[in-house]
Protein backbone atom coordinates (compact mmCIF):
# COMPACT_ATOMS: atom_id res chain seq x y z
CA UNK A 1 0.00 0.00 0.00
CA UNK A 2 1.54 3.32 -1.55
CA UNK A 3 0.49 6.77 -0.23
CA UNK A 4 -0.12 10.08 -2.19
CA UNK A 5 -0.10 13.91 -0.56
CA UNK A 6 -3.10 15.59 -0.67
CA UNK A 7 -1.68 18.16 -2.75
CA UNK A 8 -0.45 16.29 -5.77
CA UNK A 9 3.20 16.55 -5.07
CA UNK A 10 6.11 14.39 -4.61
CA UNK A 11 6.16 10.33 -5.12
CA UNK A 12 4.29 7.79 -2.99
CA UNK A 13 5.33 6.74 0.49
CA UNK A 14 5.14 3.86 2.92
CA UNK A 15 2.65 3.50 5.79
CA UNK A 16 5.86 3.79 8.04
CA UNK A 17 7.08 6.68 5.96
CA UNK A 18 3.83 8.45 6.53
CA UNK A 19 3.86 7.49 10.41
CA UNK A 20 7.50 9.19 10.50
CA UNK A 21 6.62 11.87 9.13
CA UNK A 22 3.39 13.34 9.44
CA UNK A 23 2.99 15.89 7.15
CA UNK A 24 4.13 14.94 3.41
CA UNK A 25 6.72 17.32 1.52
CA UNK A 26 4.43 19.62 0.07
CA UNK A 27 2.98 20.19 3.00
CA UNK A 28 -0.42 17.94 2.10
CA UNK A 29 -1.55 15.14 4.43
CA UNK A 30 -1.19 11.73 3.00
CA UNK A 31 -3.83 9.53 1.94
CA UNK A 32 -3.57 5.31 1.11
CA UNK A 33 -3.57 5.23 -2.85
CA UNK A 34 -6.47 3.08 -2.97
CA UNK A 35 -9.19 2.04 -0.37
CA UNK A 36 -8.99 -1.52 0.69
CA UNK A 37 -11.37 -3.59 1.53
CA UNK A 38 -11.47 -4.42 4.94
CA UNK A 39 -13.13 -8.09 6.34
CA UNK A 40 -16.59 -7.16 7.97
CA UNK A 41 -16.39 -9.56 10.64
CA UNK A 42 -18.52 -10.20 13.06
CA UNK A 43 -20.35 -8.66 16.27
CA UNK A 44 -17.89 -11.55 18.10
CA UNK A 45 -14.84 -10.41 16.26
CA UNK A 46 -12.64 -8.95 18.57
CA UNK A 47 -11.40 -5.83 18.47
CA UNK A 48 -7.87 -6.89 17.98
CA UNK A 49 -7.74 -8.73 15.50
CA UNK A 50 -10.06 -5.63 13.36
CA UNK A 51 -7.08 -3.67 14.84
CA UNK A 52 -4.42 -5.84 13.35
CA UNK A 53 -6.29 -6.49 9.73
CA UNK A 54 -6.96 -2.66 9.39
CA UNK A 55 -3.04 -1.79 9.92
CA UNK A 56 -2.18 -4.98 7.45
CA UNK A 57 -4.23 -3.27 4.98
CA UNK A 58 -3.67 -0.41 5.39
CA UNK A 59 0.66 -1.50 5.25
CA UNK A 60 1.62 -1.76 8.23
CA UNK A 61 3.40 -5.09 8.14
CA UNK A 62 2.44 -8.80 8.21
CA UNK A 63 -0.66 -9.94 10.86
CA UNK A 64 1.69 -11.75 12.83
CA UNK A 65 4.35 -9.16 13.38
CA UNK A 66 1.32 -6.72 14.44
CA UNK A 67 -0.57 -9.40 16.31
CA UNK A 68 1.94 -8.69 19.43
CA UNK A 69 2.12 -4.85 18.90
CA UNK A 70 -2.11 -4.54 19.20
CA UNK A 71 -2.10 -6.71 22.01
CA UNK A 72 0.20 -4.35 24.13
CA UNK A 73 -1.75 -1.44 22.50
CA UNK A 74 -5.19 -2.58 23.50
CA UNK A 75 -3.67 -3.72 27.11
CA UNK A 76 -4.48 -0.71 29.57
CA UNK A 77 -8.25 -0.84 28.41
CA UNK A 78 -10.55 -1.75 30.86
CA UNK A 79 -13.72 -3.11 28.91
CA UNK A 80 -13.37 -6.25 27.75
CA UNK A 81 -14.94 -5.23 24.45
CA UNK A 82 -12.61 -2.52 24.37
CA UNK A 83 -15.50 -0.11 22.44
CA UNK A 84 -18.40 -1.05 24.03
CA UNK A 85 -22.03 -0.09 22.29
CA UNK A 86 -24.49 1.47 24.62
CA UNK A 87 -28.42 0.98 23.21
CA UNK A 88 -29.74 4.33 25.15
CA UNK A 89 -33.19 3.87 23.03
CA UNK A 90 -34.22 1.44 20.25
CA UNK A 91 -32.54 3.17 17.42
CA UNK A 92 -30.36 5.23 19.93
CA UNK A 93 -26.98 3.72 20.58
CA UNK A 94 -23.68 5.57 22.10
CA UNK A 95 -20.26 4.20 21.07
CA UNK A 96 -18.14 4.35 24.17
CA UNK A 97 -14.79 5.13 23.07
CA UNK A 98 -13.58 6.05 26.64
CA UNK A 99 -12.24 3.10 28.57
CA UNK A 100 -8.37 3.50 27.68
CA UNK A 101 -5.58 4.73 30.08
CA UNK A 102 -6.58 8.48 29.42
CA UNK A 103 -10.45 7.86 29.02
CA UNK A 104 -11.00 9.35 25.91
CA UNK A 105 -10.87 8.23 22.24
CA UNK A 106 -7.58 9.20 21.44
CA UNK A 107 -5.89 6.57 23.53
CA UNK A 108 -7.76 3.56 20.65
CA UNK A 109 -5.31 5.32 18.16
CA UNK A 110 -2.65 6.75 20.06
CA UNK A 111 -1.59 3.33 21.84
CA UNK A 112 -0.89 1.39 18.58
CA UNK A 113 0.81 4.36 16.68
CA UNK A 114 3.38 4.10 19.76
CA UNK A 115 3.89 0.21 19.42
CA UNK A 116 4.22 1.19 15.47
CA UNK A 117 6.61 3.71 15.42
CA UNK A 118 8.63 2.30 18.36
CA UNK A 119 9.43 -1.01 16.50
CA UNK A 120 10.11 1.32 13.32
CA UNK A 121 12.32 3.35 15.46
CA UNK A 122 14.02 0.20 16.95
CA UNK A 123 14.90 -1.63 13.92
CA UNK A 124 16.21 2.04 11.99
CA UNK A 125 18.31 2.27 14.55
CA UNK A 126 16.57 6.24 14.84
CA UNK A 127 15.50 8.21 17.48
CA UNK A 128 11.98 10.95 17.15
CA UNK A 129 11.45 14.13 18.32
CA UNK A 130 7.09 14.40 18.34
CA UNK A 131 5.89 17.75 18.67
CA UNK A 132 2.23 17.79 19.12
CA UNK A 133 0.01 20.21 19.73
CA UNK A 134 -2.93 19.73 22.06
CA UNK A 135 -6.36 21.05 22.77
CA UNK A 136 -6.06 18.50 25.96
CA UNK A 137 -6.87 14.69 24.93
CA UNK A 138 -4.07 14.32 22.19
CA UNK A 139 -1.66 15.42 24.37
CA UNK A 140 -2.48 13.77 27.54
CA UNK A 141 -2.83 10.24 25.61
CA UNK A 142 0.28 11.48 23.84
CA UNK A 143 1.85 11.70 27.10
CA UNK A 144 0.76 8.46 28.36
CA UNK A 145 1.46 6.46 25.26
CA UNK A 146 5.38 7.62 25.08
CA UNK A 147 6.09 7.94 28.46
CA UNK A 148 9.24 6.10 29.35
CA UNK A 149 10.37 5.43 25.51
CA UNK A 150 13.41 5.40 25.06
CA UNK A 151 13.88 6.55 21.07
CA UNK A 152 11.07 9.10 21.50
CA UNK A 153 11.27 12.56 22.75
CA UNK A 154 7.61 14.10 23.36
CA UNK A 155 7.21 18.22 23.34
CA UNK A 156 3.08 18.52 23.95
CA UNK A 157 1.81 22.38 23.56
CA UNK A 158 -1.23 23.01 25.21
CA UNK A 159 -2.88 26.82 24.71
CA UNK A 160 -2.09 28.38 28.60
CA UNK A 161 -5.32 27.57 31.02
CA UNK A 162 -7.72 26.43 27.88
CA UNK A 163 -7.61 23.16 29.03
CA UNK A 164 -9.35 21.03 31.30
CA UNK A 165 -7.81 20.85 34.80
CA UNK A 166 -7.95 16.72 34.66
CA UNK A 167 -6.68 16.57 31.29
CA UNK A 168 -4.04 19.21 32.21
CA UNK A 169 -2.81 16.47 35.16
CA UNK A 170 -3.18 14.24 32.75
CA UNK A 171 -0.20 15.17 31.32
CA UNK A 172 2.04 17.53 33.53
CA UNK A 173 2.17 15.14 36.05
CA UNK A 174 4.22 12.73 33.60
CA UNK A 175 7.62 12.41 35.48
CA UNK A 176 9.45 10.23 32.66
CA UNK A 177 12.49 12.58 31.22
CA UNK A 178 11.24 11.88 27.71
CA UNK A 179 8.37 14.00 27.95
CA UNK A 180 8.35 18.13 28.15
CA UNK A 181 4.68 20.07 28.52
CA UNK A 182 4.80 23.77 27.48
CA UNK A 183 2.06 25.90 27.94
CA UNK A 184 2.06 28.36 25.48
CA UNK A 185 -0.16 31.73 25.39
CA UNK A 186 -1.95 31.33 22.26
CA UNK A 187 -5.10 29.14 21.69
CA UNK A 188 -5.48 25.54 19.95
CA UNK A 189 -5.09 26.95 16.69
CA UNK A 190 -2.00 28.43 17.17
CA UNK A 191 -0.41 25.77 19.07
CA UNK A 192 -1.17 23.75 15.81
CA UNK A 193 -0.14 26.63 13.62
CA UNK A 194 3.37 26.38 15.21
CA UNK A 195 3.66 22.93 15.04
CA UNK A 196 3.13 22.63 11.57
CA UNK A 197 5.31 25.36 10.71
CA UNK A 198 8.12 23.94 12.70
CA UNK A 199 7.83 20.53 11.26
CA UNK A 200 8.12 21.95 7.98
CA UNK A 201 11.24 24.18 8.66
CA UNK A 202 13.08 23.07 11.71
CA UNK A 203 16.25 20.64 10.56
CA UNK A 204 16.49 17.38 12.68
CA UNK A 205 20.44 16.67 14.36
CA UNK A 206 21.96 13.60 13.38
CA UNK A 207 20.04 10.52 14.29
CA UNK A 208 16.78 12.21 14.86
CA UNK A 209 13.37 12.28 12.95
CA UNK A 210 10.55 15.27 13.57
CA UNK A 211 7.12 14.49 13.26
CA UNK A 212 4.04 14.57 15.04
CA UNK A 213 1.21 12.27 16.63
CA UNK A 214 -1.62 15.11 15.72
CA UNK A 215 -4.50 13.85 13.78
CA UNK A 216 -2.80 15.07 10.73
CA UNK A 217 -0.76 11.75 11.02
CA UNK A 218 -2.37 9.15 9.05
CA UNK A 219 -1.13 6.60 11.59
CA UNK A 220 -3.94 8.43 14.53
CA UNK A 221 -6.93 7.78 11.53
CA UNK A 222 -6.23 4.44 10.62
CA UNK A 223 -6.49 3.48 14.47
CA UNK A 224 -9.64 4.94 14.27
CA UNK A 225 -11.24 2.98 11.55
CA UNK A 226 -11.64 -0.69 13.53
CA UNK A 227 -14.35 1.11 16.19
CA UNK A 228 -16.37 1.85 12.70
CA UNK A 229 -16.03 -1.47 11.87
CA UNK A 230 -16.75 -2.73 15.31
CA UNK A 231 -20.52 -0.98 15.65
CA UNK A 232 -21.32 -1.56 12.41
CA UNK A 233 -21.38 -5.47 12.88
CA UNK A 234 -22.81 -5.10 16.15
CA UNK A 235 -25.91 -3.68 14.12
CA UNK A 236 -25.95 -6.81 11.97
CA UNK A 237 -26.41 -5.20 8.39
CA UNK A 238 -28.70 -2.39 9.30
CA UNK A 239 -26.48 0.57 8.16
CA UNK A 240 -26.07 3.02 11.03
CA UNK A 241 -26.11 6.41 10.46
CA UNK A 242 -22.81 7.58 12.76
CA UNK A 243 -22.76 11.51 14.76
CA UNK A 244 -19.16 12.06 15.42
CA UNK A 245 -18.26 15.12 17.59
CA UNK A 246 -15.31 16.59 15.75
CA UNK A 247 -13.10 19.39 16.23
CA UNK A 248 -9.96 18.43 13.93
CA UNK A 249 -12.26 16.35 12.07
CA UNK A 250 -10.10 13.54 12.47
CA UNK A 251 -12.06 11.63 14.03
CA UNK A 252 -15.11 12.09 11.30
CA UNK A 253 -12.56 11.77 8.66
CA UNK A 254 -11.74 8.43 10.02
CA UNK A 255 -14.89 7.72 9.74
CA UNK A 256 -15.16 8.31 6.24
CA UNK A 257 -12.36 6.30 6.00
CA UNK A 258 -14.21 3.19 7.52
CA UNK A 259 -17.30 3.47 5.02
CA UNK A 260 -14.80 3.95 1.95
CA UNK A 261 -13.60 0.69 3.37
CA UNK A 262 -16.46 -1.40 2.78
CA UNK A 263 -17.78 -0.84 6.38
CA UNK A 264 -21.82 -1.17 5.97
CA UNK A 265 -22.36 2.63 7.50
CA UNK A 266 -24.80 5.30 6.59
CA UNK A 267 -24.97 8.61 6.99
CA UNK A 268 -22.23 10.55 8.72
CA UNK A 269 -22.86 13.72 10.54
CA UNK A 270 -20.14 15.87 11.85
CA UNK A 271 -21.02 17.80 14.96
CA UNK A 272 -19.14 20.58 16.10
CA UNK A 273 -19.92 23.27 18.64
CA UNK A 274 -19.62 27.10 18.54
CA UNK A 275 -16.44 26.62 16.69
CA UNK A 276 -18.49 26.14 13.76
CA UNK A 277 -15.49 27.18 10.91
CA UNK A 278 -16.75 23.40 9.55
CA UNK A 279 -20.11 23.20 9.33
CA UNK A 280 -19.93 27.33 7.48
CA UNK A 281 -17.60 25.70 4.69
CA UNK A 282 -20.66 23.22 3.92
CA UNK A 283 -23.20 26.11 3.68
CA UNK A 284 -20.93 28.00 1.86
CA UNK A 285 -17.82 26.63 0.70
CA UNK A 286 -15.63 29.16 2.01
CA UNK A 287 -13.07 27.91 4.47
CA UNK A 288 -12.27 31.15 6.58
CA UNK A 289 -9.97 31.32 9.44
CA UNK A 290 -12.23 32.45 12.73
CA UNK A 291 -11.08 33.43 16.33
CA UNK A 292 -11.67 30.05 18.69
CA UNK A 293 -14.28 30.59 21.12
CA UNK A 294 -13.97 28.54 24.48
CA UNK A 295 -17.00 25.98 25.29
CA UNK A 296 -17.32 23.27 27.90
CA UNK A 297 -16.20 20.93 24.94
CA UNK A 298 -13.15 22.09 25.14
CA UNK A 299 -11.42 19.30 22.79
CA UNK A 300 -13.37 20.32 19.88
CA UNK A 301 -12.32 24.39 20.03
CA UNK A 302 -11.30 24.66 17.14
CA UNK A 303 -11.54 26.88 13.88
CA UNK A 304 -8.90 25.34 11.63
CA UNK A 305 -10.10 22.13 10.93
CA UNK A 306 -6.67 20.00 9.55
CA UNK A 307 -7.80 16.75 8.06
CA UNK A 308 -10.65 18.83 5.87
CA UNK A 309 -8.16 19.02 3.49
CA UNK A 310 -8.41 15.13 3.55
CA UNK A 311 -12.12 14.72 2.34
CA UNK A 312 -11.72 17.81 0.37
CA UNK A 313 -9.05 15.71 -2.04
CA UNK A 314 -11.55 13.20 -2.22
CA UNK A 315 -14.37 15.48 -3.04
CA UNK A 316 -11.79 16.88 -5.73
CA UNK A 317 -11.62 13.55 -7.41
CA UNK A 318 -7.83 13.42 -5.93
CA UNK A 319 -7.14 16.15 -8.00
CA UNK A 320 -4.40 17.98 -5.85
CA UNK A 321 -4.51 21.10 -8.12
CA UNK A 322 -7.81 22.60 -6.97
CA UNK A 323 -6.32 21.43 -3.10
CA UNK A 324 -3.59 22.90 -3.41
CA UNK A 325 -4.35 26.11 -4.40
CA UNK A 326 -7.37 26.47 -2.30
CA UNK A 327 -5.09 25.26 1.39
CA UNK A 328 -1.98 27.66 0.05
CA UNK A 329 -4.64 30.73 0.01
CA UNK A 330 -6.06 29.92 3.15
CA UNK A 331 -2.39 29.83 4.63
CA UNK A 332 -1.62 32.72 2.79
CA UNK A 333 -5.19 35.17 3.11
CA UNK A 334 -7.03 32.61 5.89
CA UNK A 335 -9.57 32.18 3.79
CA UNK A 336 -10.54 30.20 0.38
CA UNK A 337 -13.25 29.77 -1.93
CA UNK A 338 -13.45 25.75 -2.60
CA UNK A 339 -14.96 25.51 -6.52
CA UNK A 340 -18.86 24.38 -6.33
CA UNK A 341 -18.45 21.19 -7.56
CA UNK A 342 -15.95 19.81 -4.22
CA UNK A 343 -18.80 21.94 -1.84
CA UNK A 344 -21.42 19.69 -3.48
CA UNK A 345 -19.68 16.74 -3.10
CA UNK A 346 -18.71 17.33 0.50
CA UNK A 347 -22.20 18.07 1.09
CA UNK A 348 -23.21 14.51 -0.44
CA UNK A 349 -20.35 12.84 1.10
CA UNK A 350 -20.85 14.14 4.80
CA UNK A 351 -22.93 16.49 6.42
CA UNK A 352 -21.81 18.67 8.95
CA UNK A 353 -24.31 21.03 11.88
CA UNK A 354 -22.91 23.49 14.37
CA UNK A 355 -24.28 23.00 18.42
CA UNK A 356 -24.42 25.89 21.14
CA UNK A 357 -23.36 25.02 24.10
CA UNK A 358 -27.37 25.92 25.14
CA UNK A 359 -28.45 22.40 22.79
CA UNK A 360 -25.37 20.17 24.03
CA UNK A 361 -26.36 21.02 27.70
CA UNK A 362 -30.05 20.28 26.84
CA UNK A 363 -28.80 17.01 25.47
CA UNK A 364 -26.52 16.45 28.23
CA UNK A 365 -29.54 16.83 30.76
CA UNK A 366 -31.61 14.91 28.89
CA UNK A 367 -29.09 11.67 29.01
CA UNK A 368 -29.64 12.18 32.28
CA UNK A 369 -32.98 12.41 33.22
CA UNK A 370 -34.13 9.91 30.12
CA UNK A 371 -31.69 7.42 30.15
CA UNK A 372 -29.11 7.82 33.93
CA UNK A 373 -26.59 8.63 31.32
CA UNK A 374 -23.61 10.74 32.19
CA UNK A 375 -21.83 12.09 29.53
CA UNK A 376 -19.04 14.66 28.25
CA UNK A 377 -19.72 18.24 27.08
CA UNK A 378 -18.67 16.67 23.69
CA UNK A 379 -20.54 13.60 23.59
CA UNK A 380 -23.44 16.09 24.47
CA UNK A 381 -22.42 17.91 21.29
CA UNK A 382 -23.06 14.82 19.33
CA UNK A 383 -26.14 14.24 20.97
CA UNK A 384 -27.80 17.47 20.62
CA UNK A 385 -26.76 17.14 17.01
CA UNK A 386 -28.84 13.55 17.11
CA UNK A 387 -31.67 15.12 18.13
CA UNK A 388 -31.33 18.23 16.00
CA UNK A 389 -31.53 16.33 12.69
CA UNK A 390 -33.91 12.88 13.30
CA UNK A 391 -33.14 10.39 10.92
CA UNK A 392 -35.40 7.39 10.32
CA UNK A 393 -33.56 4.10 11.64
CA UNK A 394 -30.30 3.66 13.90
CA UNK A 395 -28.14 6.10 14.77
CA UNK A 396 -24.57 5.82 16.69
CA UNK A 397 -23.54 8.83 18.56
CA UNK A 398 -19.71 8.51 19.66
CA UNK A 399 -19.17 8.61 23.26
CA UNK A 400 -15.26 10.44 23.34
CA UNK A 401 -14.54 10.50 26.63
CA UNK A 402 -15.37 9.91 30.03
CA UNK A 403 -17.22 12.50 32.16
CA UNK A 404 -14.91 12.38 34.75
CA UNK A 405 -12.46 13.89 32.58
CA UNK A 406 -14.94 17.00 32.59
CA UNK A 407 -15.78 16.76 36.26
CA UNK A 408 -17.04 20.40 36.73
CA UNK A 409 -18.61 21.39 33.58
CA UNK A 410 -20.77 18.40 33.70
CA UNK A 411 -21.61 19.08 36.94
CA UNK A 412 -22.81 22.51 36.41
CA UNK A 413 -25.03 21.16 34.17
CA UNK A 414 -26.80 17.95 35.86
CA UNK A 415 -26.21 19.18 39.21
CA UNK A 416 -24.14 15.98 39.72
CA UNK A 417 -20.46 15.23 40.31
CA UNK A 418 -19.63 12.24 37.67
CA UNK A 419 -17.69 9.48 39.18
CA UNK A 420 -13.93 9.54 38.36
CA UNK A 421 -11.71 6.43 36.94
CA UNK A 422 -9.50 5.12 39.42
CA UNK A 423 -7.07 6.94 37.26
CA UNK A 424 -8.22 10.14 37.22
CA UNK A 425 -8.82 9.73 40.90
CA UNK A 426 -5.19 9.04 41.39
CA UNK A 427 -4.08 12.05 40.04
CA UNK A 428 -5.44 14.37 42.15
CA UNK A 429 -2.44 16.47 44.37
CA UNK A 430 0.51 15.54 42.66
CA UNK A 431 3.35 17.17 41.55
CA UNK A 432 2.70 19.27 38.11
CA UNK A 433 5.47 19.85 35.65
CA UNK A 434 5.20 22.00 32.96
CA UNK A 435 6.47 25.35 31.38
CA UNK A 436 5.15 28.68 30.00
CA UNK A 437 6.00 29.08 26.70
CA UNK A 438 5.55 32.50 23.98
CA UNK A 439 3.73 31.48 21.32
CA UNK A 440 7.31 31.85 19.15
CA UNK A 441 8.33 29.50 16.82
CA UNK A 442 11.90 29.74 18.63
CA UNK A 443 11.04 29.77 22.17
CA UNK A 444 9.62 26.35 21.03
CA UNK A 445 12.03 25.34 18.59
CA UNK A 446 15.04 25.80 21.62
CA UNK A 447 12.79 23.40 22.82
CA UNK A 448 13.13 21.12 20.43
CA UNK A 449 17.06 21.33 20.13
CA UNK A 450 16.99 20.73 23.94
CA UNK A 451 15.14 17.81 23.60
CA UNK A 452 17.09 16.32 20.65
CA UNK A 453 20.33 16.84 23.29
CA UNK A 454 21.95 19.42 21.46
CA UNK A 455 24.89 21.66 23.50
CA UNK A 456 23.59 24.46 21.05
CA UNK A 457 20.53 25.60 22.92
CA UNK A 458 20.04 29.29 22.74
C1 LIG B 1 -10.18 15.27 20.19
C2 LIG B 1 -11.55 15.13 20.68
C3 LIG B 1 -12.66 15.33 19.84
C4 LIG B 1 -12.51 15.77 18.42
O1 LIG B 1 -11.82 14.84 17.63
P1 LIG B 1 -11.22 15.25 16.23
O2 LIG B 1 -10.48 14.06 15.75
O3 LIG B 1 -10.33 16.41 16.47
O4 LIG B 1 -12.33 15.60 15.36
C5 LIG B 1 -13.92 15.09 20.37
N1 LIG B 1 -14.09 14.71 21.66
C6 LIG B 1 -13.05 14.51 22.48
C7 LIG B 1 -13.30 14.10 23.87
C8 LIG B 1 -11.75 14.71 22.03
O5 LIG B 1 -10.72 14.51 22.85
Amino acid sequence: MQYVSTRGGGGAESFEGCLLRGLAPDGGLYLPQTWPALAPGQASTPYAERLIDTLSQFGAGAPADLAPLAARALAGFSAPEITPLRQLEPDLYLLELFHGPTAAFKDLAMQAMAQLLESALARRGENLLLLTATSGDTGAAAVRAFAGSRRVQLIALHPKGKVSPMQQRQMTTCTAGNIVNLAVEADFDACQYLVKALLGQMPALDGWRISSVNSINWGRLAGQIPYFQHAAAHLGGAAARFVVPTGNFGDAFSGWAARACGTPMGPILAAVNRNDSLAQTWASGIVLRQKTIPTPSVSMDVQVPSNLERLVFEAAKRNGAPVRAAFEAFAADGRAMLPGDITTRLQSEMQAIAIDNERAAAAMRHAYQAYGEIICPHTAVGLAAARARPHAGPTIVLATAHPGKFADSVKQVIGVAPALTPALEGLDGLPEHSHDCPAEARAVSAWMLRAMGSSDVP
